[in-house]
């Protein structure tokens, strides 16, 4: 496709779930390839994360409501993710997007780029009740002014190294975003994964996702948009 887009609320479980994609994805790649022969695909996870991208950049708590439309700091995050993005996209290239992708003009800008590259782009939706999403954030908030940030400097928490939202900025977050519409071309396909969703659940639903991005109906997503 190859450009996978993850979207969701802050801390409902989005990097957790591109991780789990990420596996699969390289899984199926493998599987498919005759022994000796190059892949058909190359695979690349892109996140905040991987690109040294603070949770701070979303925040306007600190900007005066009358330039909060002009963020530079979001913009400049959204143009290192789309150059990260364009870089790579292609038809040979499989992107998953792990983010919080919550702006429905810059989900378009995507597509339009994935367009562009003449490859098929989709969306998958992170479901997550505000609650849980924010109990979660809360859970990360404590734990660190508990001192656990310092254990992960030492290197005792490698695995888990993406830091909490203030609360503010997560409250934001959360009034700003807008819901995924798969009426609408760049919001489509539509592939979702709640929370309590198991594993054999969601084995089925990244089966369909490939199905759409690689398998045999992926021409008809292509000849849709
Ligand atoms: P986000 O990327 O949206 O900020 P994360 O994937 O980092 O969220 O998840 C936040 C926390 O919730 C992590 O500690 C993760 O282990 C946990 N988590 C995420 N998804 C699930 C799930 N489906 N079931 C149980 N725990 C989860």
């Amino acid at each position: 496709m190859p450009l996978i887009i993850v979207a969701g609320f802050p801390t409902s479980g989005k990097s957790t779930r591109a991780k789990q994609l990420h596996t699969y994805v390289s899984e199926r790649i493998k599987n498919a390839t005759p022994s000796g022969a190059t892949p058909k695909y190359r695979l690349h996870l892109i996140s905040d994360q991987t690109l040294s991208i603070s949770r701070s950049v979303y925040d306007l708590s600190a900007l005066p409501a009358h330039t909060r439309s002009a963020n530079a700091s979001e913009k400049d995050a959204r143009a290192a993710i789309y150059g990260a993005v364009k870089r790579v996209l292609s038809d040979r290239d499989i992107v998953i997007l792990d983010g919080l992708n919550y702006i429905k003009g810059w989900r378009y800008q995507l597509f339009c780029e994935s367009k562009a590259v003449r490859t098929p782009s989709c969306i998958l939706q992170i479901g997550c009740s505000k609650e849980k999403s924010r109990e979660v954030n809360e859970a990360r908030l404590s734990s660190e002014a508990a001192g656990a940030q310092d254990a992960r400097k030492l290197g005792n928490d490698t695995d888990d190294v993406e830091g909490a939202y203030d609360p503010a900025n997560w409250e934001n977050l959360v009034f700003r975003y807008e819901e995924p519409n798969p009426m609408t071309r760049w919001d489509s396909p539509l592939f979702t994964l709640i929370w309590e969703d198991g594993e054999e659940q969601t084995r089925q639903v990244f089966d369909t996702l490939w199905e759409a991005v690689a398998g045999e109906t992926r021409k008809i997503v292509k000849s849709n948009q």
